[in-house]
């Protein structure tokens, strides 16, 4: 603690110096920050020794949990042995492509190799060009639109942003870019009407077709969408969506781009989000679980379909970063899928902790102001709602998931909100008992929720 004698004084030096990520900072800077020193497990530790249980296992990522000592300890070897090189001009680094054997070999037949980024962000900006360039070596250079969907994300670069379908995004910095349309999203508690979920699954999967032919089938390269939309509020879509959009993908032969930055690595029960819904996808960014963010890395896998053609016919790719494949974040990464396949924790979420899960956030819809709950393995959504017959919203979501989601802090329980819908998604480590306790205390949180407001 030596280099931080002002330790005392952190909220007033950042509200000095530090901008945030996805805040206004006025209030931030009016309210203080939340400091945050420590973790063990599931549990975070703020300045004032406030203990947290964290259910969102830091922003989707903590997968394993904190404090894992193998980890640190395989990155201080590989920081003392060769801290860095590239994978630039025909080199490589041991940890970079053990890395990419390790990940090909969960990923099923066609997904056999990786291009490493440092982000999710940065993975959708790379298969975003590497979609365009696979149809320009196939002699169909016009072959270059992308479907999206709206209230996707994507992550926050460019392409990321302008992918993601969240439209205060694209009102600052004028997305999005050109090329890239927007169709419906699968909500079907808010935007399903009288049809019942399969309907509306086969109908917003159709929008894709419709799309496809509004643009013209030879001037579309991909559709990307994230196999359960995770920021935009957990929604599952129905069983019908995606069978219906690996079809329609096939047969206008465009590319299926799974956005596998949340579901990869586990959190659906299933090594990848694709895997839970049968499809696969010829591209598929990865980031956040693939080192449970113990350090920054990401990827593109990339299906023999591109890779053949990347490899046979393109030439130089003229994409990648300085510390694409890093030799530390990859040694972490490698640990932490050493980490899942010892202790079987994708079975356990599959198995055990995802079914003990799903049960017990089920549970909260007996509530009155809980309108669904769903869940696939440790990814839960909970919809708020004035009306459970009717499905009607509160007139003011964002208010509403603010003050659960307060509530719950106060009572040392992290939970996320996107408007009225409250997103839980623990480390795959958490014990039931520990399961229990979030569910009650999101419960009294509820309890507030009913008590506080009308509508
Ligand atoms: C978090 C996220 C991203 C962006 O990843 P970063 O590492 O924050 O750039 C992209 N796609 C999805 C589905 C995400 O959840």
């Amino acid at each position: 603690m030596t280099d931080m004698p002002l330790l005392s004084n952190l909220d007033a030096i950042d509200a000095a110096h530090h901008l945030h990520p996805f805040s206004d900072m006025k209030k931030l800077n009016a309210a203080g920050t939340r400091i945050i020193e420590r973790a063990e497990g599931v549990h975070i530790f703020d300045n004032t020794g406030k203990r947290y249980l964290d259910a969102f296992a830091g922003l989707w990522c903590v997968n394993v949990g904190y404090g894992r000592t193998e980890i640190a300890d395989a990155t201080h070897q590989q920081m003392q042995e060769l801290p860095y090189y590239n994978t630039f001009f025909g080199t490589t680094t041991p940890p970079a492509t053990l890395l990419a054997q390790k990940i090909a070999s969960h990923t099923g037949d066609t997904l056999n190799r990786v291009f490493f980024t440092n982000s999710g962000s940065e993975a959708n900006d790379t298969w975003f060009r590497m979609a365009r360039v696979y149809w320009k070596a196939l002699g169909k250079p016009n072959k270059t639109q992308v479907i999206a969907r709206k209230n996707a994300y994507h992550g926050s670069t460019i392409a990321g942003a302008s992918l993601g379908g969240m439209r205060w995004m694209h009102e600052q910095g004028n997305l999005p870019i050109p090329g890239i349309s927007h169709i419906n999203q699968p909500y079907w508690y808010a935007e399903g009407g009288d049809l019942t979920p399969a309907e509306f699954g086969l109908k917003v999967a159709r929008e894709l077709d419709e799309k496809i032919e509004e643009l013209g089938q030879d001037n579309v390269a991909a559709f990307v969408a994230e196999p359960i939309q995770g920021a935009g509020g957990v929604i599952v879509p129905p069983d019908t969506y995606w069978p219906e959009i690996a079809r329609i993908c096939r047969e206008r032969n465009i590319l299926l781009v799974c956005d596998e930055v949340i579901c990869g690595f586990g959190r659906l029960g299933t090594w990848f989000g694709h895997q839970h819904y049968g499809v696969e996808p010829d591209l598929a960014p990865i980031a956040k679980g693939l080192s449970s963010g113990y350090l920054p890395i990401g990827g593109v896998l990339v299906s023999d379909r591109v890779a053949d053609v990347m490899v046979e016919e393109l030439g130089d790719f003229y994409h990648g970063f300085t510390y694409s494949g890093h030799p530390v974040c990859a040694a972490a990464a490698l640990k932490n899928l050493r980490i899942i396949e010892e202790e079987g924790l994708v079975e356990r979420v599959r198995d055990d902790i995802g079914p003990y899960f799903a049960e017990a956030w089920k549970s909260l819809e007996d509530h009155e102001v809980v309108g669904e709950a769903v869940s696939v393995g440790l990814m839960g959504g909970l919809q708020m709602a004035v009306d459970k017959a009717t499905r009607r919203r509160y007139a003011k979501p964002d208010d509403v998931g603010t003050l659960v989601r307060n509530h719950c802090l106060e009572n040392g329980l992290i939970m996320r909100a996107t408007g009225d819908r409250m997103l839980a998604s623990p480390a795959f480590t958490i014990t039931h008992s520990q399961l229990d306790e979030m569910v009650e205390t999101l419960r009294k949180g509820l309890d507030h929720l009913r008590d506080a407001v009308g509508e």
